[in-house]
């Protein structure tokens, strides 16, 4: 492991609520919660203050708005939150050739590849410098860490949120991670955590006290191996410039073709099995589980389920894999098995993030859907007006979409440079008011980019 704290991680704080506020003026200092407000819509970014009520990010909407009624509710704008990324991720590409992001708003920077740290002090002096750049290009605060270690330095920049920077000195690691929850080590999943937390262990000190035979027995030579080293600070995985992995999985093909569908079972049920391995070693998990049979006759199927979260339960894989098998005929005999997870996520932002976009799709029009009658039908034209979209208006100018149901929508005028606007409220069919595109957030020599 490097001597020196050069590996970054950079965080945005609460990316997608700081955004709508510094877009809104009005929910400046003010609960806000973006998410999927469908019904099955699940909480993406939280403000804040909106945090202060209990509410969290992956929350069920509906548990988010008894917590905080009051709070505003917004639809994501991807677009709008994609925009802002390219500019953080522009400045990081500056310090260095090595950037790897994890999501829209968090990324590795591995400082000393391009030169831009070597020690404790030129590495604080970049991070601080990164703060002021990202704060002056895109008016918004980002965490820091600053470590040897990619771990380290993610743990590091949790501590620093919000808008602060956190050095992990190397050689203090081991002390520092020690008392921490084991979750908090890369690997450690829901199923994982479980499994460690039956066993009496709940600490990453506890899984370095247990020991790295034991922590094979109960895990499996790849991730026992690969958590017993974390627990003991050592994380040598370098920052890649791409994510290499969109998917894990293996497969076996057969000598001889497999006709007995118990066998073709256990075959796909032994396959579950490694491809978690896999999964786990390298410090993932995911959402889709994929089924690859090539049958005798070399036609070659493939099916897929995607889950409601990501997994790295091997009962869980198995029993997808399984399913999906139900629905394949293998009469004639199969000459190769394989068994997948794809849709990644080492860290939960990327799988929120896709959660709250498949629902924005189906999310509805209301921002209180209990003023919405249950019957009402969906008329095309309200679903432009979704809570948070901006808008302008012919006499008003530009302003965004407070709220809209029962043929009307609620609109405040305001824009990122202006003091807090008003509300007026129109018919959803109004000819003067049109869906518009997000206006910078920060005007002069850096917004023309
Ligand atoms: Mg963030």
């Amino acid at each position: 492991m490097r001597s020196a704290p050069t590996i970054l991680h950079l965080d945005m704080d609460a990316f997608f609520a700081s955004a709508e506020q510094a877009s809104k003026p009005s929910l400046r200092g003010k609960a806000v919660i973006v998410g999927g407000l469908g019904p099955r819509g699940v909480v993406a970014t939280c403000s804040y203050e909106a945090r202060v009520f209990g509410v969290h990010s992956a929350m069920p909407m509906a548990q988010a708005r008894r917590l905080a009624p009051n709070a505003a509710y917004l639809v994501p704008r991807f677009a709008f939150y994609r925009a802002i990324s390219e500019q953080v991720m522009g400045l990081l590409r500056e310090l260095s050739p090595l950037v790897e992001p994890l999501s829209l708003d968090e990324a590795f920077v591995d400082l000393e590849a391009g030169g831009a740290a070597w020690d404790d002090a030129s590495a604080r002096l970049a991070g601080a410098k990164l703060r002021a750049d990202i704060r002056a290009v895109t008016g918004l605060t980002g965490s820091v860490g600053l470590a040897a270690s990619k771990m380290l330095a993610k743990i590091a920049s949790e501590q620093a949120k919000p808008d602060g920077l956190v050095v992990i000195e190397p050689g203090t690691e081991r002390a520092l991670l020690g008392p921490m929850p084991v979750r908090t080590l890369p690997g450690v999943g829901p199923a994982t955590g479980d499994h460690l937390r039956r066993v009496g262990i709940h600490t990453v000190e506890e899984i370095a006290e247990a020991g790295e035979d034991e922590l094979v027995r109960l895990l499996g030579k790849a991730h026992g191996h690969a958590l017993y080293a974390m627990a003991l600070a050592h994380d040598e995985r370098p920052v890649v410039a791409e994510r290499e992995t969109k998917s894990v999985s293996v497969e076996d093909t057969y000598d001889i073709d497999i006709h007995d569908r118990v066998r073709v079972g256990m075959e796909v049920q032994r396959l579950a099995d490694r491809c978690v391995r896999r999964l786990r070693s390298a410090g993932l998990s995911g959402r889709t589980i994929v089924l690859k049979v090539r049958r005798y006759d070399f036609s070659t199927l493939t099916r897929s389920e995607t889950l409601r979260g990501p997994t790295d339960d091997p009962a869980v894989v198995r029993e997808a894999a399984a399913r999906l098998l139900d629905s394949v005929d293998t009469t004639g005999g199969v000459r190769l098995l394989g068994v997948g997870v794809s849709g990644l996520a080492d860290y939960t932002q990327e799988d929120l993030f896709a959660q709250a976009a498949g629902e924005q799709e189906d999310s509805g029009v209301a921002e209180d859907a209990d003023d919405v009658p249950a019957e009402a039908p969906v008329v095309p034209v309200e679903r432009r007006w979704a809570s948070g979209l901006d808008v302008t208006h012919a006499e008003f100018g530009h302003g965004w979409v407070q709220g809209s149901g029962v043929g009307r929508v609620t609109v405040r005028f305001e824009t990122p440079d202006s003091e807090p606007g008003r509300v007026r409220t129109f018919r959803v069919d109004d000819p003067e008011l049109e869906p518009a595109e997000p206006l910078p957030l920060v005007r002069g020599p850096f917004a023309e980019a």
